[in-house]
């Protein structure tokens, strides 16, 4: 994008035609350090006009001795990179000394020059903006930041300076976004056959929940008397621990190796029931950074609260998969209404919950734990699956169009092509130019479209888009 800078000594109203101008769109601020520490940034746009806006503000309180050095080394290193640079004066106060100055040097400098002469609402300001005339760059353009006036001279007085630079600059991104696309195709078919996940691995299975919902006794049912201690082992901390363990599916009859991910305490406790001692859920939640999946234990006297949901999405947040269990189903009351009550609440609740995988269970009893195991190893295969690059596009071009991206100021956004970059949890890539104008609505409408078309279900997908610079 074309790079407008705005100048003017302070208090001219620069940063109020900065926010004019930019609105309710994302300002940026610059994070260079030095003298442009606080240039500000911002997506600007004046009908279909679309540029970078600078501001140059933040040393307004600067002592008075100072300013006129200060000022010059900051416009001088805020002019660098611009292609046009409104100068802002008062119309209201008349001309200063430092105006001229900036003025004087400005006339100088190669780079374009707009003349603002702000605070002229109304009809005010007429003699400012006589006086303005004097600065030697051209017509001043009264503007009224504050009320939104004169906007529309200043898109004439700007669009032939910066139009030809913003086509030129789209053309580049465009050339660029095309490029890119077509090496991110390459590199996708060439890595095709990678990482292919093998089922057979142990399952690194995480339970999390609040206290009481009752993983210690789900865990001690799990393992029964034949655990087997494996850990401590690389990468898992001192306080956790990992406990192999070969559970056979009944559904298949085979055989598959479980690594129930332990966090300090919770086999321990089980034992010596101290109410006193329970974990916090923070606590807890350290396993789910081992862990592939991870089950998030409700308590069915209780149905599902709001610290459920924090720590579900704490663990989507973390990439993990994630089921749900209703615990201790052997004591709920109405259990089918408080099931189907929980699925509508995670269904119609967060997006991200919706058609999370869901199973009552007794951890007392053991009903419900051998499906659950095997869904979990469904989930795992979810998490880890790889879309083939043909598969992907094909879906991509559907729902392109399905649902076209919008053309904000009559040109579309242009996305190319979609690619898978890695696994456990699914993330993708999309390259595309102009994204900057892409909606979020319109990146949500294209994950739930991967989430729910590519079989993903819950489980939890990262969606990136690039246009290359
Ligand atoms: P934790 O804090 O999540 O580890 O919960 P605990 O495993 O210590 O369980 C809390 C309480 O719930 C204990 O009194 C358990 O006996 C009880 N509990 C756990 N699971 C079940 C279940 O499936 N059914 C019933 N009826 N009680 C359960």
């Amino acid at each position: 994008l074309p790079q407008v800078v705005i100048i003017g000594r302070p208090n001219v109203g620069k940063s109020t035609l900065f926010n004019r101008l930019v609105g309710k769109r994302l300002a940026l601020v610059d994070d260079q350090p030095g003298v442009t520490r606080d240039r500000r940034k911002g997506l600007a746009g004046l009908a279909s006009l679309e540029f970078e806006a600078v501001d140059t503000a933040g040393w307004e309180d600067e002592d008075e001795a100072s300013l006129p050095g200060r000022m010059r080394a900051q416009t001088q290193v805020s002019l660098r990179d611009a292609d046009a640079a409104l100068f802002v004066v008062d119309s209201r106060a008349g001309l200063t000394p430092l105006d001229e100055e900036i003025g004087q040097w400005l006339r100088k400098q190669e780079v374009p020059v707009v003349l603002i002469a702000n605070k002229a609402e109304g009809n005010s300001g007429q003699s400012g903006i006589l006086e303005a005339y004097s600065l030697g760059l051209g017509e001043p353009i009264p503007v009224s930041a504050e009320h939104g006036e004169g906007v529309a001279d200043l898109y004439s007085a700007l669009f032939p300076l910066i139009s030809d630079r913003a086509e030129q600059l789209e053309l580049e991104a465009e050339q660029a976004a095309a490029i890119a696309a077509d090496k991110a195709r390459e590199a996708a078919e060439a890595g095709e056959e990678l990482e292919e996940h093998d089922p057979t691995e142990p399952l690194s299975l995480a339970i999390v929940g609040r206290p009481n919902a009752g993983k210690s006794t789900l865990v001690n049912r799990l393992l029964g008397e034949d655990r087997l201690l494996t850990g401590p082992e690389a990468g898992i901390t001192r306080d956790s621990i990992a406990v192999d363990w070969e559970w056979t599916d009944p559904a298949s009859g085979e055989e598959r190796t479980i690594k129930l991910i332990d966090t300090a305490g919770m086999r321990k406790r089980a034992k010596v029931v101290d109410k006193l001692e329970k974990l916090s859920v923070s606590d807890g939640l350290r396993a789910v950074d081992y862990a592939e999946v991870v089950v998030l234990l409700l308590d069915a006297t209780r149905g599902l609260e709001v610290q459920d949901l924090k720590i579900a999405s704490k663990v989507l947040e973390e990439g993990r998969a994630l089921m749900i269990a209703i615990n201790k189903w052997d004591i709920a009351e109405d259990a089918s209404a408080l099931f189907n009550g929980i699925r509508a609440a995670l269904d119609e609740g967060l997006a991200q919950l919706r058609g999370v995988p869901l199973f009552a269970v007794s951890a007392v009893t053991g009903k419900g734990l051998d499906p659950m195991l095997s869904a979990a190893f469904k989930l795992r295969e979810d998490w880890s699956r790889r879309v083939p690059t043909s598969a992907l596009n094909r879906w991509f071009d559907d729902a392109l169009a399905a649902n076209p991206p919008p053309a904000p100021g009559g040109r579309r956004i242009k996305l190319r092509y979609i690619t898978q970059v890695g696994t456990r949890p699914p993330r993708f890539v999309i390259f595309g130019s102009r994204l900057f104008d892409l909606p979020t609505s319109y990146e949500r409408y294209l994950l739930n479209g991967i989430r729910r078309d590519l079989g993903f279900g819950a489980v939890p997908v990262r969606l990136t888009l690039k246009s290359p610079k």
